[in-house]
């Protein structure tokens, strides 16, 4: 072998920070990131695609990115190394609750609130800020070193998606999976909007249990507050200790008059709980709601006695504008007053609805709202994706959550995707109020910004159509009250109000692995749909992937990716979860700016396990900077050799060429069957106990050509490269520039062969 002279020799240490900027600029010049760079060979391999989960466009990376971030880039290198037509599609989510929550929290403390704006400039001063934003996570992943295709960066908001998204809704509506009802909604009255069921948090805790008189009964209640709202009280058919007083009317010794109250015999009662006679109070109580749905002809109508600003109203009378905790204390009082408290029950427990972006108790309140369907007869989007599931269509490695995700669908409810806030893709409906202006309750602001509520009927007498929608914050439209979907505003007479409800975040990012190839260069669809992995973190499986596979099946007839591979949580190094509130946060960018982005990368995907929780702390990056102090002194050592060897060389080693082919089989068949935390594991081990501990010496000894010591340098090069991008990048230019190998870049470098 022709050695050029070269001079002087690779730094002795290895610095991140002299060379990931420079390597990851020459990475993107290059156009290795872009789909359309490679032309798909031979066909040995498909083409090989992972959309990007998109991060919420607001926030910086935490801890659990910069997994995601590491594991997809592995497979993406691996994959386009080995010669498939690849594509990671990256993007951002607009996260509508999160990042408006954020946002209000922003103004409060300016002295301002959602109410000081029309939706028009409310929806503008978000956008503003999230633009701000959201370059930072994007130059996070490129730091991590993502080999993402930008050209193709998608936005959750951007004019295309937001059509493809509208379209799809059209779709269901027109395929009779769409229906606006009167339901009991999963409220939060601080985040002012309703919430689907998977959003809800359950708390076990302590909540004192109420004897109450109700006319001849006792019965037990934890929200003696909602009694105003009682439209019966119910007994279980079979328990005889009732039976004689079904059907008949009783009179309730009220707070300030009698009321009467039918009573009911459901088998939903619990002949167990308390004196076994509950009271229904449908307004304000899932179980209560559906007794009355049952029994409807034998009850008043629901009675909502807690509004949306969490307070009691005037049917609560003396208690009315009292929030919900301090009522019942109050109605506690004034029962106990009158003797008509029994007892207290102090050791009951039960368990608690609570938001899960701010905590507080969801109240379930009766909203007329769009759901979708998803156990329609004769067609079934839950139905379909547990099809697919069970025929291996979908793969899920993720320590047996499949399980989870088919328990979900086999009982999924409906799905409420209206949402009550401003930053998100506008529900496509018009309400036509003519003749319903009593049924339209709307909320705005004046030309002189005040805020105002009432119906359209109160409001038109003081103020003209035009005014109203210019200001208009929110329109509630009573069930009855027609309704249009349509993209635009409706041709032809009459007045139409749109819409203000926003879609549920997840229905636009349901749609993702669809919208983002539809809406991107042509053909990327037909290449890459049904994509190859989604790889995200599992607490999200229901929320997302679940959603990704109703609605993708529902637009193409299929799963839209072959494989999800699950990440766990990124614990301390005790295992501890991480949180602000304990101190034990892991910036990823302290760890990079510290140790450089591949002992970030290697040491959260080194031994990890699909669905598997992650504990990572400072003895993993130091061992990780270690490997990388190897991998660098083993190339100078190499480099050395090559030097001092002109002229004459070692006794090839006949076994060395067998073993090294077996490392790359093995290495190779763990990537691609996706099984990265043992391939890492393994790299690691031939790496530093072969090569280094063995090869080295036998060099040292003589029974090891140098050109057999430089194959295995390159090989091992390669091999880490999806996990260790930079360095070995690095080490890659320094033999390019002594000529020892013949590509420009390593990440355009074929595979190794075994
Ligand atoms: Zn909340």
């Amino acid at each position: 072998m022709h050695v050029v002279r070269y001079n002087p020799l690779m730094d002795t240490r290895y610095t991140p920070h002299s060379y990931e900027n420079d390597i990851y600029k020459k990475w993107e010049e290059s156009g290795a990131f872009s789909a359309d760079s490679q032309v798909q060979t031979m066909g040995e391999h498909q083409p090989f695609c992972i959309i990007m989960p998109p991060p919420n466009a607001n926030d910086p990376l935490h801890i659990g990115h910069a997994m995601g971030v590491a594991v997809q880039d592995a497979l993406i290198r691996f994959h386009r190394m080995r010669g498939s037509k690849t594509l990671w599609l990256p993007g951002t989510d607009h996260a509508g609750i999160e990042t408006q929550y954020v946002f209000e929290k922003k103004l409060r403390k300016q002295g301002k609130s959602r109410f000081n704006f029309d939706r028009d400039t409310l929806y503008s001063m978000i956008a503003e800020y999230v633009d701000e934003n959201s370059q930072v996570a994007i130059s996070q992943m490129k730091r991590l070193g993502a080999s993402a295709d930008w050209d193709r960066f998608t936005f959750t908001l951007d004019e295309d998606v937001v059509t493809f998204v509208k379209d799809t809704f059209l779709k269901l509506h027109d395929d009779g999976l769409v229906y606006r009802d009167e339901k009991l909604v999963n409220y939060c009255t601080k985040c002012g909007t309703s919430y689907s069921e998977l959003e809800v948090v359950y708390k076990e805790q302590q909540t004192p249990l109420y004897y109450l008189q109700y006319g001849p009964f006792e019965l037990a209640t934890t929200r003696p507050e909602t009694k105003f709202g009682d439209t019966a009280v119910a007994v279980h058919p079979d328990d005889r200790r009732y039976q004689h007083y079904v059907g008949n009317t009783i009179t309730v010794e009220g707070i300030s008059s009698p009321f009467e109250l039918t009573v009911i015999a459901d088998e939903f009662v619990d002949p167990e709980f308390g004196t076994g006679v509950v009271k229904i109070t449908p307004a304000h109580d899932h179980n209560d709601f559906a007794v009355w749905q049952r029994h409807k002809d034998a009850m008043p109508a629901l009675k909502q006695v807690i509004g949306f600003d969490g307070k009691l109203n005037e049917l609560a009378g003396e208690f009315a504008g009292l929030p919900v905790v301090e009522a019942r204390q109050k109605v506690v009082a004034v029962l106990r007053e009158k003797g008509l408290l029994v007892k207290v029950d102090d050791t009951y427990q039960n368990r608690v609805a609570t938001c899960y972006r701010c905590s507080r108790v969801i109240e379930p309140l009766p909203l007329t709202q769009f759901f979708i369907s998803v156990n329609k007869k004769d067609n079934s989007l839950a139905h379909t994706a547990l099809k697919s599931l069970s025929a291996g269509q979908t793969k899920i490695l993720g320590a047996g959550r499949e399980k989870i995700l088919k328990h979900w669908l086999e009982n999924l409810q409906d799905w409420n995707i209206s949402r009550q806030i401003v930053w998100g893709i506008s529900i496509p409906v018009w309400y036509q109020v003519d003749g319903y202006e009593s049924s339209v309750h709307v909320g705005f602001l004046t030309k002189d910004g005040v805020y105002t509520r009432g119906t359209l009927e109160e409001l038109l007498t003081q103020f003209s159509i035009d005014e109203v929608v210019a200001g208009v914050q929110s329109v509630q439209a009573e069930n009855t009250v027609p309704y249009v979907v349509s993209l635009e505003k409706p041709n032809g007479g009459g007045m139409y109000l749109a819409e203000t409800d926003t879609f549920d975040t997840w229905f636009s990012s349901g749609q993702w692995p669809v919208v983002t190839l539809k809406t991107g260069k042509s053909d990327d669809f037909e290449t890459f749909y049904p994509t190859s992995v989604m790889e995200t973190a599992y607490d999200i499986l229901t929320f997302w992937v679940m959603r990704m596979m109703l609605l993708g099946e529902y637009l193409t007839g299929r799963s839209p990716f072959s494989n999800v591979y699950l990440h766990g949580l990124v614990r301390d190094e005790k295992g501890k979860k991480m949180s602000k509130s304990k101190g034990n946060v892991i910036n990823p960018l302290e760890i990079i700016d510290k140790y450089g982005a591949d002992v970030l990368r290697m040491s959260l995907v080194i031994r990890s396990t699909p669905g598997q929780d992650r504990s990572v702390g400072e003895p993993d990056f130091k061992a990780a900077r270690n490997l990388t102090n190897k991998l660098w002194n083993a190339a100078r050592f190499v480099m050395l050799q090559i030097e001092n060897n002109e002229g004459g060389d070692n006794t090839p080693h006949s076994e060395f060429d067998v073993k090294l082919t077996e490392v790359v089989r093995s290495i190779t068949s763990h990537i691609d069957e996706l099984r990265l935390g043992l391939a890492a594991d393994e790299l690691y081990n031939s790496f530093w106990h072969w090569y280094c501990d063995e090869c080295i010496e036998q060099h040292k000894k003589g029974s090891l050509s140098t050109d057999q010591l430089l194959t295995g340098l390159t090989t091992f090069l390669i091999l880490f490269h999806p996990f260790m991008p930079y360095i070995t990048e690095v080490i890659w230019q320094e033999l390019r520039e002594r000529s020892l190998v013949k590509t420009n870049l390593l990440i355009s470098t074929p595979w190794a062969n075994s």
